[in-house]
């Protein structure tokens, strides 16, 4: 049955495809008493072997997308499928208690599991544990009749569902496939929705319920420019939304021949238009939509996708690739900002019941916990600086002596440099995000001794309307254009020309298109955003006129109540 929903338009694009349900399923079972154990134990080697069929498939597919090496855990997996001790002690098991095969299997993995984890100083035997619980959740699922989605095996042109995906799960996405993803919750400035963008894969967030309302398989449409989800289309519905597909495709290739073009204004004054990356890959998209720098790297994902806190020769290799990408135009590097709903495996933190409001970002590298890892991150910094513009940015500032504390072990690890022998640039300017109102409000302090400032409006409004930017039963006070929040960022343009330093923005509303015309009236430098909506900026700012735009930013700022008024506005000036 055809069936429409609307969620949060994520990241634009259009799709009609399989639905890939990415649910984990139910694996709870009843421990029972059998009288025919036989019976049991053929279950249990039905199971085994279709976990094994399934896992070999797996492997090949893993071997093909990402390589043999990255294909090995496979290898282990199955050699713990046919471990002869393991599974003669599950059917021991089974006929001794005289208990069905999940028992069995439960007993004697979890046994297996507690006598490999407590082996604390044999890092092998605690692989070996994670390997057990994965392989009997494998074996669990086929004894109970349920699937695993593996995203791995996607082999055809599929809509990924899921109640959330983490930024790691985006980044295991074959873009081949995987046309678009929809999920229950989540908002436009979750990380895996930042990412969709960079991907250029349509994602509808913040359904609610989609996972419960589609099946596995069902056909999908999805509208991430507008939001519209619609299970099971009709003909006429496919063909809807294949025409917007083709309609936003025609748009995209205008907006591509101003890939070399200058980012000018109607009156000709130049604003830079800059991309926000995760990895050194993302730079061929950056260069490709004519981005001028890079003006958000976020380093945490070179963690995120790593087993082990990354080593300075590592990250060394990522930076430089970035700033040779980049050619000599401004790259600016953000420290590590780990924290709010981006976790690393190995990187253990104690629970909070607010995680964005907690022990993150900078408040982590200045800390005695995340010194080492941050002064790692700064020496690989300072040493691939000779390879470009490199500009140096801190997260999650709220006072000035975070930014003194964070700059000061930048001083001393270039005079540890210095000192070794290392050549290190001299020009690299050290600016911090203002995404936090307090440092937003004292602008014009911080601006006496930064290089720059970066506006974070993704966590900047979150912390202004106190409403979670992941929670979209709040979504309605994630308000850009409320007076308000302009009033903040206007607060922080005037506080750093004052200084004669420059103001960027590198969260999401750079980027938004009825933002756009404000920010330009306010005067901000830099835009920054998904390298994806570069070309339709830049073809937007063509059609603006500065004095126009201040006038209206001034009226906005000082006449409006509401963000409702601020956009009715707009429309007098566009
Ligand atoms: C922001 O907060 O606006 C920002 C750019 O950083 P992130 O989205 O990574 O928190
Ligand atoms: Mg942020």
């Amino acid at each position: 049955m055809t069936e429409m929903l609307k969620g949060i338009a994520a990241s634009d694009g259009v799709a009609v495809a399989k639905a890939y349900l990415l649910v984990q399923p139910d694996l709870s079972f009843e421990t029972i008493t059998v009288q025919d154990t036989n019976a049991e134990e053929a279950r249990l080697d039905v199971a085994l072997q279709a976990s094994q069929d399934e896992l070999s498939l797996i492997r090949e597919k893993a071997v093909e997308s990402l390589g043999e090496e990255a294909a090995s855990v496979f290898d282990a997996h199955l050699m713990v499928l046919s471990d002869p001790e393991m599974i003669s002690q599950i059917k021991e098991t089974i006929r001794a208690k005289q208990t069905n095969a999940e028992t069995g299997l439960k007993e004697v993995t979890d046994m297996f599991i507690t006598i490999f984890e407590g082996m604390e100083d044999n890092p092998y035997m605690q692989e070996r544990a994670a390997d057990i619980r994965d392989v009997a959740k494998r074996v669990l699922a086929h004894l109970l009749g349920v699937r695993l989605p593996n995203p791995a095996t996607i082999d055809e042109e599929s809509i990924v569902i899921a109640h959330d995906l983490t930024p790691s799960d985006t980044a295991q996405l074959n873009k081949k496939f995987v046309k678009a993803f929809v999920t229950n919750i989540g908002g436009r400035t979750s990380h895996s929705a930042i990412m969709a963008r960079t991907l250029e894969i349509a994602a509808v967030l913040g359904t609610n319920d989609i996972t419960k309302r589609i099946n596995h398989g069902d056909m999908i449409a999805v509208n991430g420019i507008t939001g519209e989800v619609i299970i099971n289309p009709s003909q006429e519905e496919i063909l809807a939304f294949k025409e917007a597909g083709a309609v936003y495709a025609k748009q995209k290739a205008e907006w591509a021949l101003l890939k070399d073009a200058q980012t000018v204004t109607a009156d000709g004054k130049h604003f830079e238009l800059a991309a926000n990356i995760g990895t050194p890959k993302d730079i061929e998209g950056v260069n490709d939509n004519g981005a001028e720098a890079v003006g958000l790297y976020r380093t945490e994902f070179l963690y995120m996708d790593s087993q082990d806190f990354p080593t300075e020769d590592e990250q060394y290799e990522a930076y430089k690739a970035v700033l040779e990408g980049m050619n000599g135009k401004p790259v600016v590097v953000r420290t590590m900002d780990i924290g709010g709903d981006k976790e690393l495996p190995y990187f253990e933190l104690p629970k909070e019941m607010n995680p964005f409001l907690g022990f993150r970002a900078l408040r982590i590298s200045i800390s005695e916990t995340g010194n080492a890892m941050f002064r790692t991150q700064i020496r690989a910094l300072l040493r691939a600086s000779v390879h470009g513009q490199l500009r140096i940015m801190f997260p999650m500032v709220a006072l000035l002596t975070e930014f003194r504390a964070a700059k000061a072990i930048f001083d001393e690890e270039k005079a540890n440099l210095f000192a070794e022998g290392v050549e290190v640039a001299d020009d690299i300017q050290v600016g911090i995000m203002i995404e936090i109102p307090a440092a937003a409000m004292l602008a014009d302090q911080f601006a006496k001794e930064v290089d720059f400032m970066s506006i974070g409006t993704n966590d900047l409004i979150q912390y202004s309307m106190a409403a979670d930017r992941m929670n979209e039963q709040v979504s309605y006070l994630y308000q850009p254009y409320n007076p308000s929040i302009l009033r903040l960022i206007n607060n922080v343009i005037k506080a750093a020309h004052a200084e004669g330093k420059w103001a960027g923005m590198c969260g999401e509303m750079a980027g938004d298109q009825q933002a756009v015309p404000l920010l330009v009236g306010m005067g901000l430098d830099e835009f920054s955003m998904s390298a994806t909506s570069i070309l339709r900026t830049r073809s937007l700012m063509k059609s603006l006129d500065t004095a126009k735009m201040q006038e209206y930013a001034h009226r906005a700022l000082t006449e409006c109540s509401t963000a409702e008024e601020v956009l009715e506005l707009e429309k007098e000036y566009l």
